[in-house]
This record gives C-alpha cells, sequence and structure tokens, in this order.
C-alpha cells in the first residue's frame, strides 16, 4: 500500500477519558483513505522554532475497507503534559486542517493465519488497532470460528477506552471474550463496566488465566512498552514463538 500525504480536516472531538480525546477528521481532499485495520497514520506539524514534527496515530475507525471520501477518519489522542502533538490538537479548531500521511505498519491480522485463538492486549490508547479491526474480527469467527481474548489495560473506569463497543461486541459475539484489567479502581458494583469478566491488576497478570498455548494462539500486544516487554517475555516463556508475538510499542517519534 503506498504511503501518501493527505490534509485532514477535524470534524468532531470528545473526551473519552480524563485526558483522552476521541479525534474525528475527514481526508480533505476527495480521495479515499485506504488502510489494513491495526495501520496507523503520522500527523505532521512544526515545533515553534520551525521545525519538522510528527507524531504516530493509529487508527480508530470501525471499518474494514477504504474509507470513503466523507467517513470519519477517527483517532484516540492521549494528551500528555507539555506534548507538542497534544498542543496542536487542543487548540485545533473544529473544521481545522491537519496534514497527515500513511498508512504505517504490519500490526494488522493476517490472512494466512490458521491459529484457534487471537490474544489481544492492550494499555491506553493502545487499545484502538483492535477497536478498527473489531469488523475483521467478526468475519474471523464466522469464517474459521477462531475465538479471541481481549485483555484491556486501564487504571480506572473512567480510564477504560472504547469499553462499550468492546462490551457490546462480546455480548453477541460469544467467541470475543472481552476482560478489562483495572490496576487501580475497580468499578463500583452496578457501573456499567462492573462484569464477571473485569479484573484486578496488570494485564500481564491476567494472562495467566488464559493459558498462553504454543500450539494455537497467536498474540498481539500494543501500548506502553513496559507493558508490551512484560506479556512478550510472559508469552515467550510460555512457548509461543516470536513470530506469534506481534507487537507495536508507542514510543514517542520525537
Ligand atoms: C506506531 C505508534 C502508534 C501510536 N499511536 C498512538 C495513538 O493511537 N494514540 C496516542 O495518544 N498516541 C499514540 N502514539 C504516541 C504518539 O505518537 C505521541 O508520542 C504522543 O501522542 C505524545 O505526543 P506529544 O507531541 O503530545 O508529546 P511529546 O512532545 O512527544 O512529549 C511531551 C512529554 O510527554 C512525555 N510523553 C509522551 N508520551 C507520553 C505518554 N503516553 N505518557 C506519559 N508521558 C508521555 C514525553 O516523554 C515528553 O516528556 C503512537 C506511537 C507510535 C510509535
Amino acid at each position: 500500500m503506498a504511503i501518501v500525504h493527505f490534509p485532514l480536516r477535524l470534524t468532531g472531538r470528545r473526551m473519552i477519558a480524563p485526558s483522552v480525546a476521541h479525534l474525528s477528521f475527514v481526508r480533505d481532499d476527495g480521495v479515499p483513505l485506504d488502510y489494513i485495520p491495526g495501520q496507523f497514520i503520522q500527523v505532521h506539524f512544526q515545533y515553534a522554532d520551525g521545525a519538522a514534527a510528527r507524531r504516530s496515530y493509529s487508527l480508530a475507525t470501525i471499518h474494514d475497507h477504504a474509507l470513503a471520501p466523507g467517513e470519519a477518519v477517527e483517532i484516540a489522542v492521549s494528551y500528555v503534559t507539555g506534548g507538542a502533538a497534544t498542543a496542536l490538537f487542543e487548540a485545533l479548531p473544529l473544521g481545522g486542517q491537519v496534514m497527515a500521511s500513511g498508512p504505517y505498519g504490519r500490526f494488522c491480522l493476517l490472512p494466512a493465519d490458521a491459529n484457534r485463538r487471537y490474544l489481544l492486549i492492550g494499555t491506553g490508547t493502545g487499545i484502538t488497532p483492535y477497536r478498527a479491526m473489531l469488523p475483521l474480527i467478526e468475519q474471523l469467527m464466522a469464517q474459521r470460528g477462531v475465538e479471541v481474548v481481549l485483555l484491556q489495560g486501564a487504571r480506572t473506569p473512567a480510564e477504560l477506552l472504547y469499553g462499550d463497543d468492546f462490551r457490546a461486541f462480546a455480548d453477541t459475539h460469544p467467541g470475543f471474550r472481552f476482560v478489562p484489567c483495572f490496576s487501580r479502581e475497580l468499578p463500583a458494583p452496578g457501573a456499567a463496566q462492573d462484569h464477571a469478566d473485569a479484573r484486578q491488576g496488570y494485564v500481564q497478570n491476567a494472562l495467566a488465566e488464559f493459558a498462553p498455548d504454543a500450539a494455537g494462539d497467536i498474540a498481539y500486544l500494543c501500548g506502553n512498552p513496559n507493558m508490551v516487554d512484560a506479556c512478550f517475555d510472559a508469552l515467550k516463556a510460555c512457548g509461543l514463538p516470536i513470530p506469534h508475538i506481534r507487537r507495536e510499542k508507542y514510543v514517542s517519534n520525537k
């Protein structure tokens, strides 16, 4: 897939956690945006001194084919104190434009895979590729009965990004298990995220319960580099071959 540069126009912004914005754009040059769920785009801008800057964002749009002109290009942006891209996005008015390029990356579901189960693991905004993959996951479950366990790490229920989307998908797809792992605060009894599959602690600690299996599992790890490394080590210790542990670390592009 060729890398292209294109303008994006902001059409919507809502906070989905205390410091995470869900941003909706449309590609502003009338051309479809072709991408494979799991890929990311880069946003290009300038630092105050005029030097070129770029930051990467996974596409969050729930879709399984190219985004037609006018269809939402969605990303989740974690706002960080003093962040250059954070300042750009916070100041961007509705209708404002940014330059972007992409799509990039190979953190995608592969058609040739013949596994019995996917273990999808993400923390923070590292969960967005899995939201984009939902239609493909639905197809894979229907076509070859693959099972999916999604382990999502968050500190608190308020920081569980897109938890409602994943819970709704799990409720209608018996082969899909959604396991939110809360490291600091569990949902209050009766609250929306209060579910028998919620766990206390880090995703890497919940992993053992699902008995990762070298013969049948392929794992995807996305987000915080420490979490990615911890899960990678745990999965390798379970015997998973390295090509079956696919990783995307959200490191700064600075
Ligand atoms: C492949 C890839 C995909 C990515 N996808 C996403 C995504 O979907 N959503 C998203 O929000 N980010 C994503 N990132 C990270 C993103 O590209 C930026 O690094 C992030 O948004 C911070 O940019 P900034 O310019 O606001 O902060 P910067 O100017 O880069 O950093 C400002 C300060 O904040 C610190 N900092 C940077 N990031 C964090 C953090 N996460 N937590 C705490 N402190 C931090 C820096 O060390 C620095 O001190 C991705 C990165 C990669 C490599």
